[in-house]
């Protein structure tokens, strides 16, 4: 369980019990999907389908950072694309946080946003060099940036970023859309082009949309857009534990893999969170190794650890979000880079504003059919990931399982056994339903990943993260 599972409010909205006809659907109840259903309230016939709960996806695992001191970003867009476009994600991302201050203040949520400084810190050599040019990158488009100079580190500083809480955020929206369109465990499982609009599937009934947004963090459908040839998937490790004093900053090292924290307070307690580990998930796969690691890099005894989680983001190829229209009336939101928060508020407003037929200077910058994302190096360096994922997830390491899994053959059928403390046996097919990767067996948070795109299962089989759309459980 991840800090902020424990605040998402147990309101619940119906499942859906009939067939319907709209305007406009969004896929999926994270902070991209509901951030758009706010921009979109005033729209009618506009409905949110979540497939479980809202804020229960990759959102209840974020570091909740709102900040556009994102690592040596601006460097890396500079040589990704070119210096204009990273000026112009800068200036998205500084109107991402006003637009979503905006939204807090509007609507009273109260969700713990508070102002602190944010620092990119270099503690190799090697980074020096690159956060120094992100501080005049920041200084030239009119950013007071701090120098620290230390003889182990070199590092900068701004001051007007936040953290915040962002389950609290997503239940003060909640309450906003109460009134709206919204249904819960309700999986959207095929979406057919049919007469000029989309027939959307779920189990027993069929949404009609005129448009439909795919805000569901990896979309489930391979064509149109391909996802796999233009990104890459990033995971991360993540503990928290109780301190005593909550100090107002933030803070990510330059170098991937580093490390990232903050503070959070509710009432008395305390806590910092620490980040790290982060890897490709076609590479390391020792979740429990991985823990134990960020465990060290801060610090922290094991009995002073209250919450330990792990989250997966979309890397896009060239760091920029994937946020429009990738076919007629069909959008995608997706691609956040580990910066969804802003991102996913920009990106709400850019989709409302196209479908809505409004200007939004965002629109070529976020564009998924742009050019960048399907340059011939990432493209093929994606797939070459999307193969060492896939071949590696089919090599049975004992250490990617732990001790308390084997494998055998059932009824001709290839599973995989965890026995729990009880010695109860849990089956499940080893095997992701969306394109077949075998599936790593994550011993801290007793779940079944994947490691090619993402999905994760319970340790009974049921699907709790997508791509895929099917459970893995094993009728014996
Ligand atoms: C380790 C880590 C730390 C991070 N920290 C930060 C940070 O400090 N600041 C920041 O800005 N960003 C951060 N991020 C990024 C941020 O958390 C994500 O980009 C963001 O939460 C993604 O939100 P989402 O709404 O796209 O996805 P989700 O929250 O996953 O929402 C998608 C929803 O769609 C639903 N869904 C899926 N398939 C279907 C379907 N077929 N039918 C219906 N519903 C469906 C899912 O159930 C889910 O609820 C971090 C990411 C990682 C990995």
């Amino acid at each position: 369980m991840s800090l902020w599972e424990k605040y998402l409010d147990t309101k619940k909205f119906p499942q859906l019990d009939k067939n319907l006809k709209v305007d406009t659907l969004i896929i999926g109840g994270g902070i991209a999907g509901l951030t758009t259903l706010y921009f979109l309230k005033d729209k009618k016939d506009v409905c949110l389908v979540e497939a479980s709960q809202i804020g229960l996806g990759v959102t209840k695992n974020t570091t909740g950072k709102i900040t556009y001191l994102q690592g040596v970003i601006y460097q890396d867009l500079e040589k990704n694309i070119d210096y204009k476009t990273a000026i112009k994600y800068l200036k998205s991302q500084k109107e991402g946080i006003n637009l979503l201050k905006s939204i807090i203040k509007k609507e009273k949520i109260n969700c713990d946003l508070e102002l602190v400084k944010s620092y990119v810190v270099a503690d190799k050599k090697a980074d020096v060099k690159k956060v120094k040019q992100e501080k005049i990158f920041l200084e030239n488009q009119g950013i007071i940036v701090k120098e620290i100079i230390k003889e182990n580190y070199y590092a900068i500083e701004v001051d007007d970023t936040y953290v915040f809480n962002v389950s609290k955020y997503l239940n003060g929206l909640k309450k906003v859309l109460q009134n709206q369109m919204i249904f819960e465990n309700t999986k959207i499982e095929n979406i057919k082009y049919q007469n000029g609009s989309y027939v959307c599937q779920t189990k027993g009934y069929v949404i009609e949309a005129k448009r439909v947004v795919v805000a569901c963090h990896y979309p489930f459908f391979l064509f149109p857009f391909c996802l796999p040839l233009k990104s890459h998937i990033e995971k991360s490790y993540l503990i928290a534990w109780r301190v005593l004093e909550n100090e107002k900053y933030s803070v990510i090292t330059a170098s991937n893999p580093g490390y990232s924290m903050r503070f959070y307070q509710d009432g008395k307690n305390v806590y910092k969170i620490g980040l790290a580990r982060s890897h490709e998930t076609a590479f390391s796969q020792d979740d429990k190794a991985n823990f134990l690691s960020v465990q060290k890099l801060f610090k922290v005894k094991d009995e002073d650890i209250v919450y330990r989680w792990s989250n997966v983001d979309i890397i896009s190829s060239d760091k920029m979000p994937f946020v429009g229209e990738i076919k007629d009336n069909l959008y995608i939101m997706t691609g956040f880079n580990t910066w969804g928060m802003i991102n996913s508020v920009v990106g709400a407003k850019l989709i409302s504003d196209l479908t809505l037929q409004k200007y939004n200077e965002n629109t070529e910058l976020f564009n998924p059919k742009r050019k960048n994302g399907y340059k011939v190096k990432s493209f093929f360096s994606n797939s070459c990931l999307s193969v060492i994922s896939f071949v590696r997830s089919k090599l049975k390491n004992k250490k990617w399982y732990g001790n308390n899994i084997r494998f055998e053959k059932r009824k001709g059928e290839n599973v995989a056994i965890y026995v729990d403390e009880q010695n109860n046996e849990h089956v499940v097919i080893n095997k992701c339903p969306h394109m077949r990767c075998g599936l790593i067996f994550n011993e801290i948070e007793k779940t079944w990943d994947c490691p090619c795109h993402s999905s994760r299962f319970t340790i009974d089989g049921k699907c709790v993260k997508g791509p895929s759309l099917n459970d893995i459980s094993f009728k014996e």
